[in-house]
């Protein structure tokens, strides 16, 4: 169809239909993201979310931009200089190699990751997928990394809730670009209270040693890409690395779509 005729039957087919925001349940005008002026990142957040958010919520998602923690990548409140290594990285550890976001997480993306998850509102697995796939090829290429590695659930929340957000998050796309991932090997060996109602020093306690690989030598000298929803303190993901990095990984790096702006 000449792409005239496909505007203007989508242009009629909104007008009859208008689309209803996922995250406000709102109707609103489809504006086709109207490629904001902002940095490329913006038009991209645009392009992707304009046929599933509304204006608004679209406004209240804040992709995260350097300068950030060239480490955890944490956003620097300061906006000015370049990224650097955080002070917290430069305490505590860290057993992966760098950690990236998409965006903060605060405001739309925080509701859209709540109501995928406490609210089973599969709908939001397209946007949000599609979200941490830019994010992927914003910081790696497909021949960067071996395996994905979702961060696993314990068998008894999987029950509760059914899925498994951060293979969600993945899926559709590491299969279409035949990125293997494994959502078997990395297994939660207990289960933990959740992490959201426990201080910063309570929350690496409670992770260390929640996790156990059924196969340890299927890990050995892979480049290991752990995926999760949200980075927080980086207790869970910093946990998963250590047992990954023990059975041989080469380096863990780690993808999620929103990262906490202060940890
Ligand atoms: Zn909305
Ligand atoms: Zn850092």
């Amino acid at each position: 169809m000449p792409s005239f005729l496909h505007s203007l039957s989508q242009t009629v087919l909104n007008a009859i239909f208008p689309p209803r925001c996922l995250i406000c349940s709102a109707f609103y005008d489809h504006d086709h993201g109207q490629a904001s002026t902002g940095p490329d990142v913006s038009n991209l957040l645009a392009d992707y979310t304009a046929s599933y958010f509304c204006k608004s919520c679209r406004e209240g998602i804040i992709p995260i931009t350097s300068p950030c923690c060239s480490k955890c990548g944490l956003p620097f409140v300061s906006r000015q200089g370049e990224s650097h290594t955080c002070s917290e990285c430069l305490l505590e550890k860290r057993y992966f190699r760098k950690a990236r976001a998409f965006g903060v997480y605060d405001g739309g993306l925080m509701e859209a990751i709540h109501l995928l998850k406490y609210e089973k509102k599969s709908s939001l697995s397209m946007p949000l997928s599609a979200l941490a796939r830019e994010t992927f090829f914003q910081f790696w290429d497909v021949n960067d990394i071996d395996l994905i590695v979702p961060v696993p659930l314990h068998v008894k929340r999987l029950r509760e809730r059914g899925f498994n957000q951060a293979l969600i998050l993945i899926r559709r796309w590491a299969k279409q670009e035949r990125i293997p991932f494994d959502g078997l090997t990395l297994y939660r060996n207990r289960y933990t209270e959740p992490q959201t109602t426990l201080s910063r020093i309570e929350r690496w306690k409670n992770i260390k040693g929640a996790f156990s690989l059924r196969h340890p030598g299927r890990i050995k000298g892979y480049k290991v890409l752990l995926v999760d929803d949200v980075y927080t303190t980086g207790a869970t993901v910093n946990e998963c690395a250590r047992v990954l990095m023990k059975a041989g990984a080469e380096f863990v790096d780690i993808l999620t779509l929103a990262r906490a702006a202060v940890a």
